[in-house]
């Protein structure tokens, strides 16, 4: 009827909560940032106890806090999820997931393995994509190629990353595997499976 409302294309949809995982260097954060502008999606802000480095923006990369006030907010319940990584905490700030999703919008995560496991398991709803490299030695190259670590550093990155890629592997939280061979394609492909997802809930008539 002509005097009804337009609804808003989130309106009344779920919302799709959607992590993504992968190795350092293995190009994640291109591949989820490309998801979120192609799909209009949010991109949860994590808060760190990792130190800032020069490229990163307070509010927009993470939020830097010190252990104390991490400690504070882990026990006040504010962290979706919370892990360490590299020796430093990371965790996801729960108030923007739950206002994302009840706004029925796509929030992007972009955390570890041991995370994805966390929200998979409170949120089985939660859908979870591991960006894998097309083998090892491309890993290795690409973390070289950044040229952000020293060598050794650089190594004891690929053995985590080893590990990161098996356990992903093995432990049952991730739906998606996705090889970043060619950068291009491959955010093609996540794009593609992410849409694919949304209109399955948004009503594609399936079950759920
Ligand atoms: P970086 O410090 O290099 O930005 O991130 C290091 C690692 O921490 C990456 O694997 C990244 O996905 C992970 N990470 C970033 N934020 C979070 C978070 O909120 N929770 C968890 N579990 N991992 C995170």
């Amino acid at each position: 009827m002509g005097t009804e409302r337009k609804k808003s294309e989130t309106e009344n949809a779920p919302g799709l909560l959607l992590i993504i995982s992968g190795p350092s260097g293995v190009g994640k954060t291109t591949i989820a940032r490309e998801v979120e502008k192609r799909l209009g999606g949010v991109f949860s802000v994590s808060t760190t106890t990792r130190p800032k480095a020069p490229h990163d923006q307070q509010g927009i990369d993470y939020y830097f806090v010190d252990h104390e006030a991490f400690d504070r907010l882990r026990g006040e319940g504010a962290f979706l999820e919370w892990a360490e990584v590299f020796g430093n905490c990371y965790g996801t700030p729960r108030d923007a997931v739950e206002k994302a999703l009840n706004e029925g919008r796509l929030m992007i995560l972009e955390i570890d393995v041991k995370g994805a496991m966390q929200v998979k398991s409170n949120m089985p709803d939660a859908f979870a994509m591991f960006i894998r490299p097309p083998d090892e030695q491309d890993l290795l190259e690409r973390l070289r190629a950044r040229k952000r670590d020293k060598e050794q550093v650089i190594q004891s990155r690929f053995a985590q990353a080893r590990d990161e890629m098996h356990k992903a592997e093995t432990c049952g939280a991730y739906d998606v595997f996705l090889v970043n061979d060619d950068l291009e394609p491959a955010i093609e492909r996540a794009v593609l499976r992410v849409r694919e997802e949304l209109e399955r809930r948004r009503g594609g008539g399936g079950g759920n």
